[in-house]
């Protein structure tokens, strides 16, 4: 490990996935988004961080669409020496009482100002591994339980142990999502006092001790999205031998559910810092976890990541040192002249309009505005809301003429969210030219990029209260993209009627495909329209979205509220 980042100590922060680049497909969504942001602004901040995730050299997968609008998943494999360097050490933890061994590749993270984070990419192909535990960490969110608990015993336990091998000082432990909750374990383990110092009947576990050390921050109000397994397979797994194993059963039991092994309530339970994603989210949880603290720190994109090319010109130009400190954007409509802005916009939109030419051969018309849908195809995301009423949409689009970019994965298991794409190609292909609508395929960091920079309007309804933050959105913005949105997740905060974007539905409500179609017709298209002959209106809200959004709802903002709020303890 370099010397440079063995002086100071780190912030080690865990994740099953993390989004590097669009070449390395470590990730599956918004979690792995968001990890990839929040070291990139570690970075520029410098702020001293270490990132532990999985190497998933077989990737999440590539997605083809087929005639029939079934999504096709091929395999995404990555040469992790292309993009990483081997480091030398090893460790090993042991599962099914085998001894598995763990190494890292080192991919470092680069900031705007010269700032470096590093990550860890953990894996488990060795010769030294019996051929059974090599593929541990291949496959992203894949196989079945067993899969799954042996990659989080390699993320949490062995990630933990690598990181003290490498010679890592940890500060503290944060672990995004409960994916990484074993490592509460091995610290337990660490801290644990020997048997001669107790009096009977004492626990050897120093819980305070450890829970000083973690901070956990939950994403999901969804039960699915949280993993429980049996304790049959834990003891499987693990083991029950307390000299070579890890902390025994009543223990766990005690801290994880007395049923099976909840991974949410073992972080919870370890953790002395708790926090939602949003102030919405936050709520939810606190009522699912009725007795635990939970806090809320609203997420963020990182600001020169997210920004389009034009406008990244702009701010330099403009606002100097937008980058390190984004909330100078605040000062974007004082500033940059709104013909540079709309500039810049068009040229983003031209980008996406050659996109959707190249991959489907067919022109979007630029004086036309396009609505943009695109993140993980699952239920409670609710794609298919916008097509619920194909008349009602034409007839809409027959004056007012609009055209329609959609993208996003079902995660090979999501049968209802491989249904939903198809649906939305069917309905495209029913649309036909009344409402140009395409899909395009095998969403990732680069399409995000294309779509929430170059669509006029960001659209987003999820069913309430399920979206935990959402992101894309605050993409949009920092590129002076509007939000059409359910008001759930970060939009509860971030939208200013008129300003900013506007609501779908009434604050507390669902947001049906009424309100939607009303929202539409009577009051987006008609102030895009209106820019024929009174451009300032649009322009209004393009400025609100940068300067009211974009320099709030950023990685930057969020990092030094963890840094002040939860690691600083
Ligand atoms: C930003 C992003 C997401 C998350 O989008 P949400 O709005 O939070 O659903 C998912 N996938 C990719 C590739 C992204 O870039």
């Amino acid at each position: 490990m370099p010397d440079e980042f063995l002086h100071d100590p780190r912030i080690a922060y865990f994740s099953m996935e993390i989004a590097l680049r669009s070449e390395i497909p470590t990730y599956s969504g918004g979690l792995g988004v968001l990890a990839g942001d929040t070291l990139r602004s570690a970075a520029d901040l410098d702020f001293p961080m270490v990132a532990v995730s999985l190497v998933s050299r077989a990737g999440y997968f590539r997605q083809g669409i087929d005639a029939d609008g079934r999504q096709v998943e091929a395999p995404a494999p990555w040469r992790p020496e292309d993009w990483a360097r081997p480091l030398s050490a090893k460790i090993a933890v042991e599962i099914e009482r085998r001894p598995v061994w763990v190494g890292a590749w080192l991919y470092v993270v680069e900031g705007q100002r010269g700032g470096r984070a590093p990550v860890l990419l953990l894996d488990t192909q060795y010769a030294e591994n019996d051929p059974r535990d090599r593929e541990i960490t291949h496959y992203l969110y894949g196989g079945d339980d067993a899969y799954r608990l042996k990659q989080e015993i390699v993320l949490g336990i062995g990630g933990t142990r690598l990181l003290r091998a490498l010679g890592f000082e940890i500060r503290a432990y944060h672990m995004n999502e409960g994916h990484s909750a074993l490592l509460g374990l091995e610290i337990l383990r660490r801290y644990r006092y020997p048997a001669h110092e107790l009096q009977s009947g004492e626990s050897p576990y120093d819980l305070p001790r450890v829970r000083a050390r973690c901070r956990f921050t939950t994403h999901t109000p969804l039960d699915a999205g949280h993993d429980q397994f049996a304790y049959e397979l834990v003891e499987r797994l693990f083991g029950d031998d307390e000299s070579d194993g890890y902390v025994d059963l009543p223990m766990l039991k005690r801290l994880a559910g007395e049923d099976s092994l909840n991974m949410t309530r073992l972080a919870l339970n370890l953790s002395e810092y708790v926090n939602g994603v949003a102030e919405r989210h936050a709520e939810t949880s606190r009522k699912m976890y009725p007795g635990y603290h939970v806090h809320a720190i609203t997420n963020g994109v990182h600001p020169f990541t997210w920004v389009a090319e034009g406008f990244r010109t702009l701010y330099d130009q403009y606002l100097p040192g937008w980058c390190h400190e984004p909330e100078r954007l605040a000062r974007a409509a004082d500033r940059i002249p709104v013909e540079a802005l709309e500039a810049a916009h068009e040229s983003a939109k031209r980008a996406l309009i050659a996109r959707i030419a190249a991959e489907h051969g067919r022109t979007f018309d630029p004086e036309r505005p396009i609505l943009g849908f695109a993140r993980r195809m699952t239920a409670y995301k609710r794609p298919d809301l916008l097509f619920s009423d194909l008349d009602r949409l034409r007839a809409i689009a027959a004056r007012q003429p609009f055209q329609i970019v959609l993208a996003g994965k079902a995660h090979p298991r999501d049968q209802r969210g491989k249904e939903l794409i198809a649906e939305l190609v069917r309905a495209a292909r029913t649309l036909g030219d009344a409402v140009p609508t395409v899909f395009l395929a095998d969403y990732d960091l680069r399409i995000s990029q294309l779509m929430t920079a170059g669509a006029d309007v960001w659209l987003n309804t999820p069913l309430p209260p399920l979206e935990a933050s959402g992101t894309s959105g605050m993409k949009a913005a920092l590129n002076g993209v509007p939000s059409l949105s359910v008001l759930d997740g970060w939009w509860v905060e971030g939208c200013l009627e008129g300003v900013t974007g506007w609501a779908i539905g009434e604050p507390g409500g669902a947001g049906d495909a009424p309100a939607l179609y009303a929202k539409l017709e009577n009051v987006v298209l008609p102030l895009y329209y209106a820019r024929r002959t009174d451009p300032s209106g649009w322009r209004r809200v393009m400025q609100g979205a940068i300067t009211k959004n974009g320099a709030y709802f950023n990685t930057h903002r969020m990092m030094r509220r963890y840094a002040a709020e939860a690691y600083q303890r």
